[in-house]
């Protein structure tokens, strides 16, 4: 069991707005927004980085990048960014896996 911040998020320990969520992900605002849009799509997994997915994740890491593109299509973005850092080598800071959406659009 992962007992990171995101993991508080999704059990409600710390009360958070989701712009979106379903049964496999959850999306919210970056408490440190680096853009004018800056989302994190997390899944409910607690999986630590990309390091540790497991064959049985390609379907749950397919479903997050489709979840990305329908949220900034939502949104109304024609263009963003994705971002994975991995590791703490990759400048990750929590560990608990998580896309970024950013985009210097709102
Ligand atoms: P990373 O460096 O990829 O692990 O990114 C972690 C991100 O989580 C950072 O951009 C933080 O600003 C963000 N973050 C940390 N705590 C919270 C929180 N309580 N709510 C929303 N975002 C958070």
């Amino acid at each position: 069991m992962s007992d990171s911040v995101f993991s508080k998020i999704i059990s409600g320990e710390i009360p958070t707005d989701f712009v979106y969520e379903d049964d496999q992900v959850v999306v919210f605002k970056d408490i440190n927004p680096k853009a004018a849009t800056h989302l994190l799509i997390v899944p409910r997994k607690p999986i630590a980085t990309v390091i540790d997915l497991e064959d049985e994740d390609q379907e749950l890491m397919g479903h997050i990048f489709l979840v990305a593109r329908d949220v900034a299509k939502k949104m109304g973005l024609e263009g963003y960014k994705l971002q994975i850092n991995v590791g703490e080598h990759g400048g990750q800071e929590v560990f608990h896996l998580h896309v970024h959406l950013l985009s210097k659009f709102s």
